[in-house]
């Protein structure tokens, strides 16, 4: 590693991705059940580019995970017990329609 000007920066934001060094925009909160207790939480960090590559990974592996822009408060909730919200941060999943019947008074 060469010197650099700002060392252990707390929120290093470099997408996980091996080889990657792109500025990351997302982050995703994972565990392995195997291994983790329902507390623990691992965070990666990815790009616009990876963060698919990255949930796709976890998932394939059972793991509870959930992806959230990067500048997203750290979320203090337990993962659910298993990976079934692949889009937990889907722009495109939320549009509530609330729809209240109409009622034809006599
Ligand atoms: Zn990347």
């Amino acid at each position: 590693m060469i010197g650099l000007p700002f060392g252990g920066e707390p929120g290093a934001s470099e997408c996980s991705r091996a080889g990657c060094r792109v500025d990351a925009a997302w982050r995703i909160e994972w565990r392995n059940p195997k291994i983790h207790d329902e507390s623990r939480r691992k965070v990666w960090v990815a790009c616009d580019e990876h963060v698919g590559y990255l949930r796709e990974f976890l998932a394939a592996r059972d793991f509870p995970l959930e992806v959230l822009p990067l500048s997203a408060p750290p979320s203090t909730a337990a993962l659910p017990a298993t990976a079934a919200s692949p889009a937990a941060v889907d722009p495109t999943a939320s549009s509530p329609t609330t729809s209240s019947p109409t009622e034809a008074a006599s």
